[in-house]
């Protein structure tokens, strides 16, 4: 049932033998320039349709017979990822099956490489709809690659999104902790890296006793995914995502608006498994290691209560006060196996806290670091990537709410900031000398929709950290 999963569209052509429509993407500030010299026909034309290239705004030019034969398409300056998904869409909605299908369409306008790439990524996720359970009739235009584009990193980018939006979509009966498990064997196939899996009662032996009991009370087998791809001689980066594929809150049962949406709950998993997807298909000169801790929090005679006391893969133990706080606890084993291995940069991926969105809302992921640089760089290098993530403290103020009375710690603070008490739980877990950190607090989901983003699963700081390491390591 998870086939569909890395099945993707190809919304891109190299070549064409069919007749070609020129598309003109062109910003504001070039527009004046650009119309005056065009000749007198074209300029009343495009008069008439108001087209001033603000973007977004579309006009189609006809030939003498009415055919479209041009379209002028206003891009934003600087250029923004996901405009042209909204000239794709309209192209889906204006014209026939027949028409898409012996037409291709071909940037006409010469562009720098991140603009051609944005103009790409942009149509890319326009073709993005999630039809696995319910049928899709639209057609797909197909665009020419157009020059300076990086195809390479343009194609790593979709799919990584692709994935990630269909493995946060695909429903909960259908992504079990197997199937979930299944999937990152096979990004890991495609790639040929090595995968290992410890799963149900191994992860007692091999001492993961909060990944084993947090998914304990589900017949779906908790297990933690391991991946590890690249060369020795190269920098050690491991991302960790949080991978609870269905969140019912356990014993401290959510009610039901809460759990409504809970399937995206392994949200984090599919970022981190994005973020791996892109740096494998684009070769990046780093070692890289995926650690996936996989549970179901189910409700059942045998599930973990509020009032246990549970022994860590660190050493250390901690009391549950609330069992829906069960995120960080299968993140608390994997960080510590992570930093077992003193990896270079250490991330970690969770749609964790309702603090976060509490402070920074559903479209801006809440970071957090242990190096004072990465904070300022990864800010201003996400609102690069048109992915911006905001960073919060790790207040050493609040760290000691975390204390327990008769554990070393709690897997709840005071409540107030829980996406910092949160993150510092989480920092107990960290080996601060040898590892860079970073924890992204992120939702994972599309509330309103747009084009190139539907409602539904989405990404949030996942291109944004996949750029941040390559730029850090190419
Ligand atoms: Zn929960």
């Amino acid at each position: 049932m998870t086939k569909h999963i890395l099945k993707f569209p190809n919304p891109f052509a190299k070549s064409s033998k069919k007749d070609k429509i020129a598309i003109i993407a062109i910003d504001k500030n070039d527009f004046p320039k650009w119309i005056k010299k065009q000749k007198d026909s074209l300029q009343s034309q495009v008069k008439s349709y108001g087209f001033e290239a603000k973007a977004k705004q579309i006009a189609v030019i006809h030939d003498k017979s009415g055919a479209p034969e041009t379209i002028l398409f206003g891009i934003a300056q600087p250029s923004y990822y996901l405009d042209t998904a909204t000239l794709f869409q309209y192209i889906q909605k204006t014209y026939s099956t027949e028409f898409i299908n012996s037409h291709c369409f071909e940037v006409v306008s010469s562009h720098e490489e991140d603009v051609a790439n944005d103009i790409c990524i942009g149509w890319g996720l326009g073709a993005y709809i999630f039809d696995n359970y319910k049928k899709n009739e639209k057609t797909n235009p197909s665009l020419l690659w157009p020059k300076n584009t990086n195809t390479k990193e343009v194609t790593a980018t979709i799919e990584a999104v692709y994935l990630l939006r269909n493995l946060v979509n695909t429903p909960p009966n259908d992504l079990g902790t197997d199937e979930l498990a299944d999937v990152a064997k096979d990004v890991a196939k495609k790639f040929k890296a090595d995968c290992k899996i410890i799963k149900g009662d191994k992860l007692l032996s091999k001492n993961f006793p909060l990944i084993y009991t947090v998914g304990k009370a589900s017949p779906r087998e908790p297990q933690l995914v391991d991946i590890k791809w690249g060369k020795k001689k190269h920098p050690k980066v491991t991302i960790v995502g949080k991978g609870i594929v269905y969140d019912t809150g356990g014993l401290n049962l959510k009610p039901g608006q809460f759990m409504r949406d809970m399937k995206k709950d392994m949200g984090g998993a599919a970022h981190a498994l994005g973020v791996a997807y892109k740096i494998m298909a684009l070769n990046l000169p780093i070692q890289l290691r995926v650690l996936l801790p996989i549970a179901e929090n189910a409700v059942a005679g045998n599930a973990y209560r509020p009032g246990d006391i549970l022994p860590t893969r660190k050493g250390i133990t901690v009391e549950i006060c609330d069992t829906d706080a069960e995120g960080r606890l299968v993140l608390a084993d994997a960080l510590t196996y992570a930093c077992e291995e003193k990896p270079d940069l250490l991330i970690d991926f969770a749609t964790l806290t309702g603090a976060a969105r509490v402070a920074a809302g559903y479209d801006l992921p809440a970071f957090f670091s242990n190096d004072d640089n990465i904070l300022d760089d990864l800010r201003h290098s996400s609102k690069g990537s048109d992915d911006p993530c905001w960073p919060f403290p790790l207040w050493e103020g609040y760290d000691a709410n975390l204390n327990g009375d008769v554990s070393n710690i709690r897997n709840e603070g005071t409540g107030r900031a829980g996406h910092i008490e949160a993150a510092l739980f989480l920092q107990r877990f960290i080996t601060k000398e040898e590892t860079d950190w970073i924890h992204l607090d992120c939702f994972a989901w599309e509330q309103n929709g747009k084009a190139g983003r539907p409602k539904g699963g989405a990404d949030t700081g996942m291109r944004a950290i996949a750029d941040f390491i390559r730029d850090r390591y190419q």
